[in-house]
């Protein structure tokens, strides 16, 4: 395989399609990134929370990627800032988790340590001096490791790097067909015919179905997630409270997130605000004003692991989908490896859990 110089095209401009980019122009590959969006970013993108979660420390090669893929952020928020001037909101900020039932506290606690996570106890004294806007009482705990990145600015500073290394988008083709033709890959859109010597299937929750026309099991479901945002930003770290995210940003407060089966239906919901809204109420004490509500589509692979690797029967084509609930984590990482892959031949890692058709 390989070749700098090589033309791929990456069908999915979110967050994995934009740091695949990425990695392959800086790897002199040149690069298309098609979207039938018109280049604002993906609705599931866009959604995040951007929360970087703390890893732990098993050596398995899915720890070894979330642990790498986490490290990633501090280098890429650097590089980027460097590129092209780029602040991506990459804060180690720490976050602190609260609970209502202590045997839950304990059961968390034991977890994280058993698994060799950074995790400290919290009375309520301590919690209350970290974040005084909080009401409610119990003990806590503090992960040193949960950061955050803001997913909209990482995607356009992705996108702005990789088109200054000659890069280029097709926005608004939405990709009919595809099928791997001897030594090159034919893609059919709304707007013609694109040829490339590999591409990558970035699609998010719709990858399975391009897969499926190359005779390829890729098996994905879409997950609803719902947030929102309220004004005011009375936080100073990314706060948990029974399982709800509270993540402080330039003057608001995102809450998230929710977890629907729901196929493919993007709409957001009055009851999902009308929840936000009672939580920002327990937590602060006091209303906050709703200011915006926002919906993606998780990529949920089956097996938990995300997808990333080539095709069995169409090897030019690599799947990159299935990060589900960690695409921003992971993101950036499956970017480089992918690129590498294309770029060089090899993945420089241990794959074959990540298979795409399992
Ligand atoms: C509410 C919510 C909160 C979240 N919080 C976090 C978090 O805190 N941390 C974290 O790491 N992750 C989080 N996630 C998960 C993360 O957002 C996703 O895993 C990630 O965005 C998936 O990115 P993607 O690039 O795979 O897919 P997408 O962002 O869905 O991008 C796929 C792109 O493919 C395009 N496409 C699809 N089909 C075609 C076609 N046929 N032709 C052309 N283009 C096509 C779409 O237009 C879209 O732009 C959250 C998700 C939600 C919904």
């Amino acid at each position: 395989m390989a070749l700098s110089g090589a033309r791929t095209l990456v069908i999915g401009a979110g967050i994995i399609g934009r740091s695949t980019a990425y990695f392959l122009a800086r790897q002199g590959v040149q690069v298309v990134l098609l979207d039938e969006g018109i280049g604002t970013g993906s609705p599931t993108s866009r959604a995040s929370l951007g929360v970087l979660t703390h890893c732990n420390g098993g050596d398995n090669p899915y720890a070894q990627l979330f642990r790498d893929g986490h490290a990633l952020h501090a280098r890429l928020a650097h590089d980027l800032a460097e590129d092209v001037g780029a602040d991506v909101g990459w804060r180690p900020r720490g976050g602190i988790e609260l609970f209502a039932d202590p045997a839950q506290l304990e059961e968390v606690w034991h977890f994280n340590r058993r698994r060799g996570c950074r995790v400290e106890r919290l009375d309520e004294r301590a919690w209350r001096a970290a974040e005084p806007a909080l009401v409610g009482g119990g003990e806590g705990l503090y992960f040193a490791d949960d950061h955050r990145v803001d997913p909209l600015k990482l995607g356009a500073a992705l996108w702005a790097a990789a088109r200054r290394q000659g890069a280029s988008a097709a926005w608004g083709e939405c990709v009919w067909r595809i099928a791997q033709a001897g030594e090159a890959v034919e893609v059919a859109t709304n707007q013609g015919i694109h040829r490339a010597d590999f591409a990558v299937l970035a699609a998010g929750a719709w990858t399975g179905g391009l897969a499926a026309q190359l005779g390829a099991q890729v098996a994905l479901r879409p997950v609803r997630g719902q947030q929102a945002r309220f004004a005011g930003a009375p936080l100073r770290h990314l706060v948990r409270i029974n399982g709800r995210h509270f993540i402080p940003t330039s003057g608001e407060t995102i809450v998230g997130s929710t977890v629907e089966e729901v196929g493919f239906r993007l709409a957001t919901t009055r009851a999902a605000a009308a929840e936000f809204a009672a939580e920002v109420r327990s937590a602060f004490g006091r209303c906050l004003p709703l200011s915006r509500q926002q919906a993606g589509l998780r990529p949920k692979p089956r097996g938990g692991r995300p997808l990333i690797g080539p095709l069995t029967n169409a090897p030019r084509v690599f799947v990159a989908s299935g990060h589900y609930k960690n695409g921003v984590l992971l993101g950036p990482i499956t970017g480089q490896i992918v690129a590498r892959w294309i770029a060089e031949g090899t993945p420089g890692r241990d794959m074959r859990c990540f298979a795409p058709e399992r």
